[in-house]
């Protein structure tokens, strides 16, 4: 493919003490001779562009007398960024530099200027110039007197060679500034320009913004639709930021709009290096929310992702860039625990949230081999006949350095950082282990119960797992029932429901926990092979308060005997709600009306009979009390 620039116009440059010699290039490069002629015509020949018609605009002629006159002259192009393609410079220029030495100060400003060193045989041999310059191809001696056609190709040739370097030269760029994907700025970039923009901002003091975008639901799209599609969406990801960033906003100068860099998979940077206050770096945040959320048709698919942005002010949050970066994250990260698809600015508190959980993370890689965790076990009963009819397991984790810290704490983080597939798995084997050790030891243990969550749930070797773990502790599979909170139905939902037919074909038996809070659809519930649902607790709370909503108890209630389900109602604490539910027809209880969650040796011994800590005045489920003791312990 001929450079798409043959046709531009070239600025020559002469270097010479000799007046007439100017006039001399003038009239070879600027007026098209007959030799001018053939050889654009050859040349058009070659490339195919008629490089004729435009002739007379290819070569302009500049000339100086001197050699600092010609380098200012050179400084002075490169300024107002039409630089010279090539230079012809004379030998001897008394009473200034000499050839050689104006060649290496025209270098010394610009490398890649393509020289015709012009002088008389006897002045200097190719090895006193190698000497003095170096070996370079970007030089041509031209021995004097020159004729006109000699002049001719070695411009004709310098200049092409010039705009075909440069060419390669702007691939070579872009290739190491720029993301090949999306073409957006690449990391290298941004740093470079987020360091300029910073160095400006600290100088003059004004105000600039840095956005850290992340997309909330790529993986899940790239893992399901492939990796072709994910690409295509990053690109059009891209294109939309470029056009959020383009604005409508009349008043923004091009400089000060904005450049948006891709930092690698789908982390997304931008940087606003003006700013008149703190609500324009929102106003385009929000503005890039609200676009990237627009549904986008990616060949035969129809996706919707959306964006968390977390906002850093420059210099308020930061004056370096790694701490403003750290903090835009750690913003863009809240915004995205607030419910995603937002954006928020960085806050100091934040900081210290990041830090004790940093403390928090590192204290729970080590927790498992350190023997921190252990299990609690509360007792669910049946209402109707008054009998134990399982035990939950639930994690407790007592840090030597933070003390006893609650589940809603740390499971959470070890969902974030995947720790939560080992510790779940020690939960499930401990658990199981501790049931069939029980049941061994003549214990009536119906049910153990463990919790799962979605990340747990949706590993691939899940189930793999779940039956190693009844293999080994060789427990009775219908003895496992698996809790799983109400909204993991809502996250991929075909992985879940392979998962739980999976279970179903072990044989074990899976709850939802926390019912009724999440969004099931009634018909879903149907199609998805579970037995029992555990209805939230905010639903029991209300009994207490006076204000239970009966219909809806009620309905859960019949809707779970229609689907033969079993239900457990969760966190029944006083007697009035533990009458209520009776009444109701509520099959199944669990709360600290009944007992606390209990140590192993505690659970044990209230297994064994021989734990009777009754919460006094209480009154107890049928005949729960009179058979297994008493046990609540609130
Ligand atoms: P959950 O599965 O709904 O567990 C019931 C929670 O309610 C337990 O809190 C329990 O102590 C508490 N509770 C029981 N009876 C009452 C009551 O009458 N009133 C009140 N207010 N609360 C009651 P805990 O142990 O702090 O666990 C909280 C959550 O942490 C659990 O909710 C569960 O979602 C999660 N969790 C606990 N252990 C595990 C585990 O091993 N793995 C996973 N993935 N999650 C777990
Ligand atoms: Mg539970
Ligand atoms: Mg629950």
């Amino acid at each position: 493919m001929p450079p798409s620039t043959t046709t531009a116009s070239h600025r020559i440059l002469v270097i010479d003490d000799n007046a007439a010699i100017h006039e001399d290039f003038r009239k070879i490069l600027q007026q098209p001779s007959q030799e001018n002629v053939d050889l654009l015509k050859m040349e058009s020949d070659l490339f195919g562009q008629d490089v004729l018609s435009e002739s007379t605009a290819r070569f302009h002629v500049d000339a100086a007398f001197q050699g600092q006159e010609g380098l200012e002259m050179l400084r002075r192009a490169k300024a107002e960024n039409r630089p010279y393609t090539l230079a012809f410079v004379d030998g001897r220029m008394p009473p200034g530099w000499d050839g050689i030495e104006t060649i290496k100060w025209l270098w010394e400003e610009s490398p890649d200027l393509q020289v015709v060193f012009c002088t008389a045989y006897a002045d200097y041999s190719w090895w006193d110039i190698q000497q003095s310059l170096g070996t370079t191809d970007s030089l041509v001696i031209l021995k004097k007197p020159f004729d006109t056609v000699e002049v001719l190709q070695l411009t004709h040739a310098l200049s092409r060679k010039w705009e075909l370097s440069r060419d390669v030269q702007g691939r070579l760029h872009d290739l190491a500034f720029n993301d090949t994907l999306t073409g957006l700025a690449n990391r290298v970039q941004f740093m470079d320009r987020f360091a300029q923009t910073l160095g400006t901002v600290l100088r003059h003091g004004h105000k600039a913004a840095l956005l850290f975008i992340d997309l909330d639901n790529f993986k899940r799209i790239n893992d399901s639709l492939g990796h072709g599609v994910g690409d295509e969406l990053l690109r059009t990801v891209a294109e939309r930021l470029r056009r959020c960033l383009r604005g409508t906003d009349s008043l923004a100068r091009p400089s000060l709009l904005g450049l948006a860099a891709r930092l690698g998979g789908d982390e997304f940077t931008v940087i606003l290096p003006e700013i008149q206050k703190n609500e324009s770096a929102a106003t385009v945040a929000r503005r890039i929310v609200e676009h990237l959320s627009q549904p986008m048709d990616l060949g035969r698919h129809r996706v919707q992702v959306t964006a968390s942005i977390g906002i850093a002010l420059i210099p308020q949050d930061g004056d370096t860039v790694e701490t403003l970066l750290k903090n835009a994250d750690l913003a863009m990260y809240a915004a995205k625990r607030a419910g995603s698809n937002t954006y928020g600015f960085f806050q100091n508190s934040m900081t210290v949230l990041a830090q004790q959980r940093f403390s928090l993370e590192n204290q729970l890689r080590q927790a498992v081999a350190r023997n921190e965790l252990s299990l609690h076990y509360q007792p669910q009963f049946d209402l109707l006949t008054g009998r134990l009819s399982g035990m939950e397991a639930l994690l407790r984790w007592n840090s030597p350095e933070l003390g006893e810290i609650p589940p809603k704490e740390f499971i959470p983080i070890a969902e974030d950082c995947g720790l939560i597939v080992s510790i779940g798995e020690w939960v499930l084997r401990t658990a199981c282990a501790q049931a069939a050790t029980w049941i061994a030891q003549g214990l009536e243990v119906p049910r153990v119960a463990v919790n799962v969550s979605v990340h747990q749930l949706v590993h691939v070797h899940f189930l793999d797992m779940v039956r190693d773990v009844l293999a080994q502790t060789g427990l009775e599979p219908s003895r496992l029932e698996i809790e799983i909170t109400e909204g993991l139905l809502a996250v991929k939902p075909e992985t879940v429901l392979a998962v739980l037919r999976g279970l179903r074909a072990l044989g074990t038996q899976v709850a939802i926990d926390d019912f009724g809070t999440g969004y099931s659809s009634l018909s879903r519930l149907k199609e998805l092979p579970v037995d029992c649902l555990k209805l939230d607790g905010t639903f029991i709370r209300d009994i207490n308060n006076g204000k239970p909503d009966q219909a809806m108890l009620d309905a859960m209630i019949a809707m779970a005997a229609g689907l033969g389900l079993r239900v457990i109602a969760e966190n029944v604490e006083t007697p009035q709600q533990s009458s209520f539910l009776r009444d109701r027809n509520c099959p199944g209880v669990q709360g600290f009306h009944y007992s606390l969650p209990m140590p192993q040796d505690q659970a044990e011994a209230f297994l064994r009979g021989e734990k009777t800590p009754i919460e006094p005045g209480a009154e107890h489920p049928d005949g729960a009390q009179s058979k297994e003791g008493e046990h609540g312990q609130a």
